[in-house]
């Protein structure tokens, strides 16, 4: 099949198109560079360098690429995804989150291209009573980036039901880890997520890690979530994108590994790697108490499952920054 993945040169974006041209796919990939990487892109996929929020510039890409061949699926990864960043910048991520989703919708009609692959998240849930969330419990976000992506989820929703368009919504638990060819992973500038900060910590580039809170009505008081490498991530898009294809039939999934660890377990385990220090600090605006997904209808409809453990998360993503310090110097 024929993808173009908006946002294909970001962490997420650039995992699925290596999922893609490995399971033999024709890739396009879009991206504006704002938080992605030129060289994240793999290099047999065509890249155009073009901003969601722009519509001309998204319909030039498909105007050429439509001519050449029919795009079968648009996977949409590109969005901001902090939520510490949107509760201080929420208008940022309702320009980004759903105004750039409105106008890519638009054209994506107007060109007739009828599925789409789309980024979610665990944050739309809110904090459900049991830190289990199903597809089917209510949604009621507790910060500006849950509110963005289920103001997202049901634009496209209603978009789809008016022109005859199918969707595969994933809401991502915490997604982390690197490409086993340690060529992409999660290289950013400003760095915020859990696994990325213990192993900057563990590396030396960081002189301590900071457990934010630990008085959280959890067993050990702190955070729990749910921890999926990112290649299990990347091939439940291509499950999915086969899924639109062969069914034309819509989908919301969790995708996660199933099973919970506290911000402390996740440190411990990466304690059993290697040494770093660490305290404890204040809690973080906007955190949940405990978010665990169950996959049972990824795994049931898709036919998918993930197969790497927080340990193997932990040692792909150390031995991707290792790599980014020994190409630095
Ligand atoms: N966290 C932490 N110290 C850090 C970064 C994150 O204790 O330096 C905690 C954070 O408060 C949350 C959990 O780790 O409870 C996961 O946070 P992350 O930003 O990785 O993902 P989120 O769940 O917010 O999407």
């Amino acid at each position: 099949m024929k993808v173009l993945v908006v946002g294909g040169a970001g962490y997420i974006g650039s995992h699925t198109v290596y999922e893609l041209i490995r399971a033999g796919h024709e890739v396009v990939v879009l991206d504006n560079l704002s938080t992605g990487r030129r060289h994240s892109v793999h290099p047999e996929a065509r890249f155009y360098e073009a901003d969601i929020r722009n519509h001309s510039d998204i319909a030039e890409v498909l105007q050429a690429e439509t001519s050449l061949a029919p795009i079968d699926v648009t996977m949409h990864f590109a969005a901001k995804l902090i939520v510490p960043e949107s509760v201080d910048h929420p208008l940022e991520y309702y320009q980004n989150n759903v105004e750039g989703l409105r106008t890519l919708l638009g054209v994506l009609v107007e060109f007739d291209i009828s599925r789409i692959v789309f980024s979610s998240t665990a944050a739309v849930y809110g904090q459900p009573a049991d830190g289990i969330c199903r597809e089917d419990d209510q949604t009621k976000p507790i910060n500006p980036y849950g509110e963005t992506k289920l103001a997202a989820e049901k634009m496209i929703h209603w978009v789809a039901a008016a022109h005859q368009m199918q969707y595969c919504i994933f809401r991502y638990f915490n997604v982390a880890g690197a490409d086993a060819s340690l060529e992409i992973g999660l290289d950013k500038d400003q760095l915020t997520h859990l696994i990325p900060l213990i192993m900057q910590t563990a590396l030396g580039l960081r002189e301590m890690f900071y457990i934010f809170g630990n008085d959280y009505d959890t067993p050990d008081g702190t955070c729990v979530r749910d921890y999926i490498h990112v290649t299990d991530l990347a091939k439940a898009h291509v499950a999915g994108a086969k899924y639109l294809l062969e069914t034309d039939q819509s989908l919301i999934a969790n995708l996660g590994s199933g099973s919970g660890y506290s911000v402390k377990e996740v440190l411990d385990t990466a304690l059993t790697l290697f040494d770093l220090p660490y305290q404890y600090d204040e809690r973080r605006p906007g955190d949940p108490d405990r978010l665990t997904a169950d996959i049972t209808r990824a795994r049931e409809i898709l036919g998918w499952q993930p197969e790497l453990d927080l340990l193997a998360i932990l040692e792909s993503d150390y031995n991707f920054r290792r790599k980014l310090i020994a190409d630095s110097l």
